[in-house]
């Protein structure tokens, strides 16, 4: 069986290679560009809608195993926003700077300087043995203050429960080992490894 990657972010392929350990290829390899649209309501909906629209469109797909992710920023104080549209929240086209700027505008117009959020993780699994989906987290502080350049999205101003930095501010490698993602695929791990069995 081959583990196929839904995504063209060669970030994410590089980091699921690293915690899986397998024989991980991007679904470009053999299917070339395609967008999927993330049309459904939450981060589950939007995960199997990406690994079950390659996987229905992979040739001999009995010998594939697909994985999707799909993540998020989730601030209760804002009613779960940004959550899915964490990419796209202040535009189609918004950089990490615009969105950064529009959660923090939202956040003082509520006079908050600061409130728990979330990063929330969902990973689809894609086989001829049918669709599993499982989900991690990472808890923290939401600060309206930017602190740190490291890492991507709305890391300069979340700082996870049990630290005193930034997700900014950590290295990528402690970052990979608490993040909602990594969460995510230790659970994942198992399914993949029986899908990959027989
Ligand atoms: P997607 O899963 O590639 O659709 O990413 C969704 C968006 O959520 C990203 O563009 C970021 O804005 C945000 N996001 C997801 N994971 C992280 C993270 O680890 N750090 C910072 N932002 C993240």
């Amino acid at each position: 069986m081959t583990i196929v990657l839904a995504t063209s972010n060669k970030g994410k392929l590089k980091e699921f290679k690293e915690m899986c350990q397998a024989n991980i290829i991007s679904f470009q390899e053999i299917l070339g560009d395609i967008e999927v649209d993330e049309t459904e309501d939450s981060f589950q909906g939007n995960s199997i809608l990406k690994s079950q629209t390659i996987y229905n469109m992979l040739p001999n797909k009995e010998n594939y195993i697909v994985v999707a992710d799909d993540s998020g920023l989730v601030v209760p104080s804002l009613d779960g926003e940004p959550g899915i549209y964490s990419a796209r929240y202040a535009g189609e086209s918004a950089s990490d700077r615009d969105n950064i700027d529009k959660l923090v505008s939202k956040l003082k117009d509520k006079n908050i300087n600061s409130c728990e959020a979330n990063y929330t993780c969902a990973i689809s699994i894609v086989s001829k043995y049918g669709t599993y989906c499982i989900h991690g987290w990472v808890y923290g502080d939401l600060s309206t203050t930017l602190k740190g350049d490291k890492g991507f999205g709305y890391d300069p101003l979340f700082t996870p429960f049990g630290y005193n930095q930034t997700m900014a501010q950590i290295d990528n490698s402690l970052k990979s080992k608490i993040s909602h993602r990594a969460k995510a695929l230790e659970l994942a791990k198992p399914i993949i490894e029986m899908c990959n069995r027989y």
